[in-house]
């Protein structure tokens, strides 16, 4: 199977209009891949279509259409030309009380509606002190995919919550073991043998060196630093070469 890597951009919730317009203009010719994923806000989505890079929503709901003032249905997601959800971000189960069954079901949702998903999982500092990672990232999987039948449309961001903005970063082996430990999960629980799992957490133009070295990485999703167009461009082309 061809070995092909994966940089996402999780812009969240920067940047104004004229920001937008200038980062465009520092990346637009500068990225001819689309193992690029961006996924700004969603009112900037027009902006940002039309390029090698793909482009993603940081959130759908999981009905495809209904009285959900304010939501945006994957099938709305998918007519304007987006091709990915993130799904399940620590930052959404934290701040807007997402539970494993509404993940579930905009995972379900979305690839039913064409989408692929970036499934976000991960542990918080007390879980990983108590050893608990593991049982965790089982939790997570088991339930966030259940009844999915197309894993070739499906991606895990293993994203630590303690590592996401604090600019600490797990060490290498504990990155690959990780990594292996949902690969492995995935396998056994759905029968699935190539699952792309990706790391997410602090990655930086200045540590992306040492964590591409992490043998089983599928790739990064970079939060704060895919919003520095230098930087974003540099990640890009240390995981993806020139
Ligand atoms: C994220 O929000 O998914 C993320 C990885 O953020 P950061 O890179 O800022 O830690």
């Amino acid at each position: 199977m061809v070995d092909r890597k994966y940089v996402v951009g999780n812009l969240k919730m920067a940047m104004k209009k004229d920001d937008v317009i200038q980062y465009l203009k520092r990346i637009n010719d500068k990225i001819y891949s689309n193992q690029v994923i961006l996924f700004p806000s969603s009112i900037y989505i027009p902006y940002f279509l039309n390029q090698y890079y793909k482009v993603g929503i940081q959130d759908v709901h999981f009905e495809s259409i209904g009285p959900y003032t304010g939501e945006i249905s994957p099938s709305q997601a998918k007519s304007m030309g987006v091709s990915c959800v993130l799904v399940g971000h620590s930052e959404r189960r934290r701040y807007f009380q997402e539970t494993d069954g509404v993940v579930n079901k905009k995972v379900l949702k979305s690839l039913s509606e064409g989408l692929s998903v970036i499934l976000c999982v991960g542990e918080t500092k007390e879980e990983k002190d108590l050893l608990k990672t593991d049982r965790i990232l089982k939790k997570q999987i088991t339930y966030d995919l259940r009844d999915v039948d197309d894993f070739r449309q499906v991606m895990i961001a293993y994203e630590p919550v303690w590592a996401i903005g604090t600019k600490v970063v797990p060490k290498n082996q504990e990155i690959q073991k990780t990594i292996q430990y949902i690969k492995d999960l995935v396998k056994q629980e759905y029968g699935y043998p190539d699952i792309k799992v990706l790391y997410g957490g602090s990655v930086d133009a200045k540590n992306i060196d040492t964590i591409c070295q992490v043998r089983n990485l599928d790739g990064v999703l970079v939060g704060n630093s895919s919003t520095d167009a230098e930087q974003f461009l540099h990640i890009i082309e240390v995981v993806l070469g020139k």
